[in-house]
């Protein structure tokens, strides 16, 4: 039983699916794509992943996005062409060139480049100043619902059930182990469960007596309408701020030609999703891009990251309950192919994943 139809539950569901003798049932509350992962800015990389450990399995992950879609052979949503950025003042440029000497000595796929190579890339660009840029080939974004659709249907076809609009209330806790989950709708009996429901999995674990502390982190990612193909070679660009007051911006498009915009770091809190807020972030990324001139804003509500106390993931089971799997973690979309082949090996086989060693629930005691 999978609680949550995110881009974690769905990829759970699909390696799941792919089992002989496991018979899968997805439970959502709203519809696949509700949480998170519908809210996300999707730049699947491992370019700030710190320490190194972590930067590691991100990248891993990361990899594994071209494998994964290899083998869905479908329109999942997937944008190749890596991550471009710049700096425009001295200070941000050194730090853009230690960081990069420092991912380079670690393996990732990354180099500065020059100004003309920028506008080689990308035509449409009016960069300003450049100090110092770089390109990280491997990035790239992902349309996460077409992706969770995707997988959710490969799921259904390998026998798995989907049940939207079905919220999760508790469960029925035998010797140990959970042997049905309680809904809004009906009992489901189980013989294991996975929490993928992202930011409610806190509430949901404490019902089996298992600590899974999170921090709130709400962010915005603003929506633009379609407008002509403005990105030629890169998926995703990020842009120093234009003026001291701003932060960074970073801009991605969709095959139907709309942005997805948002400001700052992927961490970074934001709650503003005024019309105001989105029409002047669109006015700065018009300022790099002038070419996007068309698009309007379409303010977004603001979505709230699942976000471990630490930071870093939560996967495995849980001390408290022998048959509860915890897979809740910030950065799910660049994780979601790791998470989703490396989990079903720990349910399904009994595995345990030396990877996931430092990501263990108990570590929260
Ligand atoms: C603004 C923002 C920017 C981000 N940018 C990036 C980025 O660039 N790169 C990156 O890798 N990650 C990014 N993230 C993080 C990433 O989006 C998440 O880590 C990922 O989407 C988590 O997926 P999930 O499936 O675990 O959770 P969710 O997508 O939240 O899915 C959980 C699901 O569980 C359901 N659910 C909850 N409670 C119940 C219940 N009681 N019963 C049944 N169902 C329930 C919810 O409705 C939801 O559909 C960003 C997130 C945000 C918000």
């Amino acid at each position: 039983m999978i609680v949550g139809a995110g881009i974690i539950g769905a990829a759970i569901a699909y390696h799941l699916s792919r089992r002989n003798g496991i018979a899968v049932t997805v439970l959502e509350r709203e519809v696949p794509g509700a949480g998170a992962s519908g809210h996300s800015f999707a730049w699947a990389n491992a370019f700030g992943k710190e320490p190194r450990e972590y930067h590691t399995l991100n990248r891993r992950s990361l990899d594994m996005w071209y494998r994964l879609a290899h083998q869905l052979d479908a329109d999942i949503g997937i944008h190749y062409g890596g991550e471009m950025r710049w700096e425009n003042t001295p200070q941000r440029a050194t730090q853009l060139r230690q960081r990069i000497q420092q991912i380079q000595k670690w393996g990732y796929p990354c180099r500065l480049i020059t100004r003309d190579e920028m506008l080689a890339f990308e035509p449409h660009l009016h960069p300003g100043t450049v100090a110092a840029a770089s390109f990280s080939e491997a990035d790239i974004h992902i349309e996460t619902d077409r992706f969770i659709e995707v997988c959710l249907q490969r799921a259904c076809e390998g026998g798995a059930v989907v049940h939207p609009q079905t919220s999760v209330t508790g469960f029925v806790v035998r010797e140990g182990s959970i042997v049905a989950v309680k809904t809004t709708d009906a009992e489901f009996p189980c013989e294991g469960v996975v929490l993928a429901s992202g930011v409610q999995t806190t509430e949901l674990a404490a019902f089996a007596h298992a600590h899974i502390p999170q921090q709130r982190s709400p962010g915005i990612v603003i929506e633009t309408t379609p407008c002509a193909k403005v990105l030629n070679n890169v998926a995703i660009i990020h842009a120093p701020p234009t003026d001291e007051n701003h932060q960074h911006l970073h801009l991605r498009q969709m095959g139907d030609g709309s942005l997805r915009i948002g400001q700052g770091t992927q961490e970074g809190i934001n709650r503003d999703d005024s019309q105001h807020h989105a029409d002047a972030l669109l006015a700065r990324a018009k300022a790099y891009l002038p070419a996007i001139g068309d698009a309007e804003a379409i303010p977004t509500p603001v979505g709230y990251r699942p976000m471990p106390l630490d930071g870093f993931p939560v996967l495995g089971f849980t001390e408290a309950v022998q048959n509860l799997y915890i897979a809740l973690m910030h950065s799910g979309v660049t994780l979601a192919p790791l998470v989703g082949e490396m989990a079903s090996l720990e349910i399904a086989d009994n595995a345990r994943v030396e990877w996931f060693a430092p990501y263990r629930p108990e570590r929260f005691g």
